[in-house]
């Protein structure tokens, strides 16, 4: 989708509307530090 990963991440979070929440990105972290969740808005 070409969201860039690590420069949302330093951010704190993930949040682009482009997001279509595949999973890619989690399952491709190494480290472990991508997770899905929710937030209360
Ligand atoms: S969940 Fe998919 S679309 Fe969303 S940032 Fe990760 S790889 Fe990109």
């Amino acid at each position: 989708m070409g969201i860039n990963v690590s420069e949302d991440l330093k951010k704190g979070s993930i949040e682009d509307p482009d997001c279509i929440m595949c999973g890619e990105c989690t399952g491709a972290c190494k480290k472990g530090v991508l997770r899905f969740g929710t937030r209360k808005i």
